[in-house]
């Protein structure tokens, strides 16, 4: 091992989310794995064991991480000198997991959740690199308000809001203001985690609910696109979303069909396009690792995007887009994908962590 990589440890290692973090840091030029945890079932198991029957990527277990014995994720004391910072990807009562976060981050890791727990909280920023980069600053008054030194929380969204988050910061930072959205999504069966839902009522079916994603989809854009006031962060107000969430029978990569509404100035078809096409941000200028060289792809094809044509654009990190067309009820329509595992979960954290890193969080 390098020893000027960063150390990395995995909560929830074991699970669709967590192999996904073993797999995409396989290699990482700035960080290493050096630490895995997971429930009391794994604990105390070599990695390869706990995983056995149930890896689920394409690639084999990395070999620094295959022999690695599995923590207890719940024991924090564990994870103490083998790791600064550990991705957060357990999946327990909700409860459980907020106090979990802030006794690492307390003890001075710093953490990068996947989880919904602390998406709410205050203090705690709720990052897309590309859309809200500026509220890693909330980190300062994160660890004045807790007395953290070295210790911080950052929280990714949801991942059903991805595939429209960027599309519409880029249309909001061009200077249109947008009033109304609709959203029907098109889920992922890996969102639901291993093994998720039955294939006896997922096959030749469409499932219309998913246990608070709509709430979710609804609220979560507007913290991302809120302001830092007075050491918090305040939602945006002004635009209103309306979300359908549906759990459909594709393995990676969430749609989203989204109808929108701006205000008074209404751009083009072709200007919007562009705008998507021009769209840049803080982790393209940085050239981090994992940021994609293009955030949104627009396709010119009638019947893009697809899953399994683009949800791998881009190292899987891209947002594809396509279809946009004039609407008949609102001013514009079209249809986002992106990879719910990769950008919308663990690539997006790991970019997170690359932003923490060069903006000097992790030092
Ligand atoms: P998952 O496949 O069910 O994996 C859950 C992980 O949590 C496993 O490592 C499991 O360990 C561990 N765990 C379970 N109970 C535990 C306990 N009591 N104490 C400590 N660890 C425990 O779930 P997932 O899909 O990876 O999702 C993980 C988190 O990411 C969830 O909060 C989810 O909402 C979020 N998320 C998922 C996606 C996605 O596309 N899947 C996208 C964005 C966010 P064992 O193997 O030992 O049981």
């Amino acid at each position: 091992m390098s020893i000027s990589k960063i150390k990395i440890g995995v909560l929830g290692a074991t699970g669709m989310v967590g192999q996904n973090y073993i797999r995409l840091l396989d290699n990482h030029p700035w960080f290493e794995v050096e630490y895995v945890a997971a429930s009391p079932n794994s604990a105390g198991k070599r990695y390869e064991d706990a995983v056995a029957g149930r890896w689920h990527m394409q690639t084999p277990i990395p070999n620094n991480v295959r022999n690695l014995i599995v923590g207890d994720a719940n024991q924090i004391l564990q994870a103490q000198g083998r790791c600064r910072l550990v991705f957060s990807a357990v999946e327990m009562d909700k409860t459980a997991v907020a106090e979990l976060e802030l006794g690492y981050a307390s003890n001075g890791f710093a953490v990068v959740s996947n989880n919904s727990a602390h998406r709410h909280t205050a203090d705690v920023p709720m990052v897309i690199p590309e859309v809200n980069p500026d509220h890693l600053e909330m980190i300062h008054d994160q660890r004045k308000n807790r007395g953290w030194d070295d210790g911080l929380l950052v929280v990714k969204s949801n991942c059903s809001v991805q595939s429209y988050m960027a599309p519409l910061y880029a249309l909001l930072s061009a200077g249109y203001s947008v009033k109304r959205m609709i959203i029907t999504t098109l889920q992922a069966l890996s969102g639901a985690g291993y093994p998720g839902p039955s294939a006896l009522d997922l096959t030749d079916n469409i499932v219309p609910y998913i246990n608070g994603e709509e709430e979710k989809s609804e609220i979560e854009p507007l913290k991302i696109l809120g302001q830092i006031k007075n050491g918090a962060i305040l939602n945006e107000t002004s635009i209103k979303i309306s979300a359908h969430c549906n759990r459909v029978a594709v393995t990676h990569g969430h749609t989203a069909c989204v109808s929108l509404e701006f205000g008074n100035s209404k751009p083009k078809l072709d200007e919007i396009v562009d705008i998507w096409r021009g769209f840049r941000a803080i982790p393209q200028d940085l050239e981090l690792p994992f940021a994609p060289k293009r955030p949104i792809i627009y396709r010119e094809e009638v019947d893009r995007p697809q899953p399994q044509k683009d949800r791998e654009s881009d190292k899987a990190m891209s947002v594809s887009v396509g279809r946009l067309r004039r609407c008949n009820v609102f001013d514009i329509r079209f249809i986002g994908l992106h990879h719910n595992t990769i950008r919308g979960a663990a690539g997006g954290a790991v970019l997170t962590a690359e932003l923490l890193k060069v903006q000097g969080y992790l030092s």
